[in-house]
């Protein structure tokens, strides 16, 4: 036999008996084994149980009768982590079939009566128990990761739909039982299907994979947050029983999704709508819950708000009326000219020079209520209105323009084009047809397009593009780092103008990833000469801090909120007023 301490292919092998002879008669017949082995001796059950705490051991030959207790004891000690398994090999002065099967019957793994000990029997008997341990082994890894697999997602790592509803039911019960309120979030990723038509589905795999890492950091160890489908997710959130604490972890989730995913050298921002409901408040059966989660999701999906508590909106907007009603309100509502442009000026937030001003497009329902765009451009965009929709803003802002050149006020003016409009071989065309009759030069007009739109179907849209600049209009990438972004499509683009999007400056703080992003695309803005706007400055005091992360244009509530053609006119002249009082 040889004896290896360091040696990592060594079988550790721990042989306990009280009597040194029989222990040497043991490692004696070892001699003939076929390996190296790392040998541990114990006097006693004592010594024994001590080698057990400190090491691991790949099999046990245990004496049946110690001076302090039984050979069988020793099982007692030993623990089976993680499928580990030790095969313990008795050798005992008793031979009767009962004590044989009895040892057996408690774990052991097989045993040889003192009389019969040699090598020839001790070596076989060795060898097979390292193999069964090792089949046993693998046995356990194989089931383990079956049970795994059926409550665990693949990808993720994250609990899954059936242990998502196991922990829903149990937390149901809690609930009924001890009055342990807590909160339901489905959670929805914005805009992922475009990543994986895009980019692939190993991107797909990527941004999900760091959406769950991020949703597990801005929960609690004790929530439960799975991976229910696709882009799907949820979360139990125990212990919240009000609609502002269940708020909190959703903004706090949505602040988790702020900073974009880097996959492979792009910055892809991904957005999420939330949806929660609270037991007892909402309901305490896990269908109905999950119910009312789900209806609250598509509420902040089809939305302005991207997070939605059950109960706490207020009625339903036209936007929530069955689609199919909603469209052929929509088709009338176009047919009327329900519509009319509001106006959000444009500055430079060193000099408060206006610029320009974006046109930003609102329906004036029958029922008196001004409704908002989220609310109907989302329908529209995937309706066969898109095409019409798009002819009359063009329309209302050029007519809006001609107007104000009438009276002497030239402004420059940004419209919102939906990004399937590129798809639209004449849409230049419309644009010049427009242009022509209400005899606006092109320059004072510019398109703005989200960048999923350069990304999404690059050719037709640089070819729609060139069309449209060639007829002097001016384009500018909207919304710029809540898609998907890359610079190298805007520097193959060649676009004149960058508008950041608002989520990354409502909030701006120096040390926050909003400045850190405005700093970085300054610089590329500068070195491309593009054109930077921050949209969505809604604090006075970010206008000293943009300047000095190197953009100087602004739009936001700060500045003025959108308004009517009225009254932005007259902000404009209050505003003027007020320049020439400052000089
Ligand atoms: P957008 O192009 O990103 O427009 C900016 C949105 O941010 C506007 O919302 C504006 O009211 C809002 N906003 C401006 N300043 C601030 C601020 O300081 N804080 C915050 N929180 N928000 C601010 P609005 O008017 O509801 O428009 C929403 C979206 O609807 C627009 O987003 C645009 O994508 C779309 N849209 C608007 N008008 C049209 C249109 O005529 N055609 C098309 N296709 N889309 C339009
Ligand atoms: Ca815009
Ligand atoms: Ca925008």
């Amino acid at each position: 036999m040889k004896k290896a301490t360091d040696c990592v292919d060594a079988i550790r092998m721990l042989i306990v008996d009280d009597d040194d002879v029989d222990r040497e008669r043991v490692i004696r017949c070892l001699r003939r084994f076929p390996g190296v082995i790392d040998l541990t001796e114990a006097a006693s059950l004592a010594e024994a149980s001590a080698a057990l705490q400190t090491n691991r051991f790949d099999t046990i030959i245990i004496d049946g009768r110690l001076g302090d207790g039984e050979g069988l004891d020793v099982l007692q000690f030993i623990a089976n982590e993680n499928g580990v398994v030790c095969p313990v090999i008795l050798v005992t002065g008793f031979s009767s079939e009962r004590d044989a099967v009895h040892a057996m019957r408690n774990g052991v793994y097989d045993y040889i009566p003192k009389h019969e000990l040699d090598a020839s029997r001790l070596v076989p008997v060795v060898l097979n128990g390292l193999r069964w341990a090792t089949s046993q082994t693998a046995l356990f890894e194989a089931e383990r990761e079956l049970r795994r697999r059926s409550l665990y997602d693949s990808l993720t790592d994250m609990p899954n739909r059936n242990l998502f509803f196991d922990r829903l039911e149990q937390a149901c019960g809690n609930t009924q039982r001890y009055q342990v309120p807590f909160a339901v979030m489905m959670m929805d990723l914005d805009r992922f299907k475009e990543v994986n038509d895009t980019l692939g589905h190993a991107a797909g795999d990527q941004v999900l994979l760091q959406v769950g890492k991020r949703l597990l950091a801005a929960c609690r160890h004790s929530d439960t947050i799975s991976r229910l489908a696709g882009d799907e997710f949820a979360a139990i959130c125990l212990g919240i029983n009000t609609p502002e604490a269940a708020m909190m972890v959703a903004k706090k989730v949505l602040l988790a999704l702020k900073p974009p995913i880097i996959v492979e050298g792009r910055a892809l921002s991904v957005g999420i709508s939330i949806g929660i409901a609270l037991c007892p408040k909402h309901d305490t059966q896990p269908g109905a819950l999950m119910a009312v989660a789900d209806k609250a999701m598509y509420q902040a999906k089809s939305g302005l708000k991207k997070i939605v508590c059950a109960g706490l909106t207020g009625e339903a907007k036209p936007a929530y009326l069955p689609p199919q009603a909603l469209l052929s309100e929509l088709e009338h509502a176009i047919e009327q000219r329900e519509f009319v442009m509001y106006y959000q000026p444009k500055i430079n937030l060193e000099t408060h020079q206006i610029l320009g001003a974006e046109a930003l497009m609102r329906w004036r329902h029958p029922s008196g209520v001004i409704v908002e765009p989220d609310h109907f451009i989302p329908v529209i965009e995937t309706s066969n209105l898109l095409g019409k929709f798009t002819l009359m803003s063009i329309e209302l802002v050029l007519e809006q323009v001609a107007e104000w050149r009438g009276r002497g006020l030239e402004l420059h003016v940004a419209l919102n084009i939906s990004a399937k409009m590129l798809e639209d071989p004449h849409l230049a065309r419309h644009l010049q047809q427009r242009l022509e009759k209400f005899a606006i030069p092109p320059e004072l007009l510019t398109l703005e397009i989200t960048e999923t739109a350069i990304i999404l179907n690059p050719e037709a849209a640089r070819k729609v593009a060139e069309e449209i600049t060639a007829i002097g209009v001016q384009l500018s990438i909207d919304d710029f780092g809540a898609g998907f972004t890359s610079f190298t499509y805007l520097r193959e683009f060649s676009i004149p103008e960058i508008k950041i999007d608002k989520n990354f400056i409502m909030e701006l703080k120096r040390d926050s990833f909003g400045a850190s992003l405005v700093k970085c695309v300054s610089a590329f803005c500068e070195s491309e000469g593009i054109r930077l706007v921050a949209e969505g400055v809604e604090q006075r005091e970010s206008w000293a801090l943009l300047c000095e992360l190197g953009c100087q244009i602004g739009q936001g509530y700060s500045i003025a909120k959108p308004a009517s053609a009225f009254d932005f006119e007259a902000w404009l002249a209050e505003s003027k007023a007020r320049r020439y009082e400052e000089v």
